[in-house]
């Protein structure tokens, strides 16, 4: 089995962001278990040193970052970083895969694709397939800030019922983390969705103008970094737990499936695990 991410590192929306020495959340901040399914995962991490609790409310978080447990559920597989697959194409009962730099990879008897589901959408258009039903889920953006302080503010996690900011998290307060004061700011899905083409300098006054408000202390800033994340928060889920096509062997799954959380993509990821290898005759 390969792996195929374009991102740098792995974790898509959990990914941690290091810098000057810092590391932030920048997506996810924390993971909670409404299900009997994620609840023993994330007991099993838990035992295992690799999530923690943090800020009360059954909240967990990866340790050393959130994307902790995707290295860990990556840790037997063959992963391609970096690498945006652009192409995919039937060859006879196989599949073979493009790259956007020219490569070419397979033969594959199946392919999962867990993109945000805008995404896949293109990738099966671009590429002449269809899996009904992917069209219809819908996302909020999200503008995030990273801001490197002076000091930490005593509050872990502070979520505003009014204004921009959605989320203020302290990344330092959070166990296994580097000390230092070290913020993640999150703004509302409106407001984020206003201002989506807002150039990066503006959103970051804006901001951080906000979050020294909720802290009720100025922010002698050292670092910031603004990232917009298009395709955050799942609005509109597809309420099933995947796509699969056993005809083509060709499947989709992520958390646009059943919703907005990390356990929305860990439950519908195994669903499609399951679909792919019960077709395949494989053992679970
Ligand atoms: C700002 C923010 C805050 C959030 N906060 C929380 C939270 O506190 N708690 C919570 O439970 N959830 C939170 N979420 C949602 C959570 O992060 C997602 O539900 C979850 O991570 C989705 O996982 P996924 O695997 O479905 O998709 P993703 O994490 O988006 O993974 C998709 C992967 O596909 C890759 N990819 C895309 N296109 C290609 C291509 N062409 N070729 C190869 N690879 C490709 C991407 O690089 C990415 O790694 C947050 C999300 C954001 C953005």
């Amino acid at each position: 089995m390969r792996v195929f991410d374009k991102g740098r590192g792995v974790g898509g929306r959990m990914a941690n962001r290091r810098a000057d020495g810092m590391q932030f959340d920048q997506g996810a901040q924390f993971m909670q278990a409404h299900g009997d399914v994620f609840a023993t995962r994330l007991a099993d991490w838990e035992r295992r040193g690799i999530v923690g609790p943090w800020a009360g409310a059954g909240r967990r978080v990866g340790i050393p970052d959130m994307a902790a447990p995707v290295r860990d559920l990556l840790s037997d597989l063959s992963v391609a970083s970096g690498m945006a697959i652009t192409w995919i194409s039937r060859d006879g009962a196989c599949w073979r895969l493009a790259d956007g730099a020219g490569g070419e990879h397979g033969p594959f008897a199946a392919v999962a694709i867990t993109f945000p589901a805008p995404q896949i959408a293109a990738l099966l258009a671009a590429s002449g397939f269809a899996l009904a039903g992917v069209e219809r889920a819908t996302y909020a953006p999200c503008w995030s800030l990273m801001l490197a302080v002076e000091r930490a503010p005593p509050e872990m996690l502070i979520e505003p019922n009014e204004g921009p900011i959605g989320l203020i998290a302290s990344d330092s307060s959070k166990p296994g983390r580097p000390e230092g004061g070290r913020l993640t700011v999150h703004a509302k899905p409106d407001w984020s969705r206003a201002h989506l083409e807002v150039p990066r300098e503006a959103i970051v006054s804006v901001l951080s103008k906000a979050a020294e408000a909720w802290l009720g202390s100025p922010l002698p800033i050292g670092y910031v970094q603004a990232h917009r994340w298009r395709f955050a928060q799942v609005e509109t889920a597809l309420e099933k737990p995947c796509l699969y096509d056993p005809d083509l062997r060709l499947g989709a799954a992520g958390d646009w499936c059943l919703g907005p959380r990390i356990e929305a993509a860990h439950d519908s990821g195994l669903a499609l695990a399951d679909a792919i290898l019960a077709d395949l005759g494989g053992a679970a």
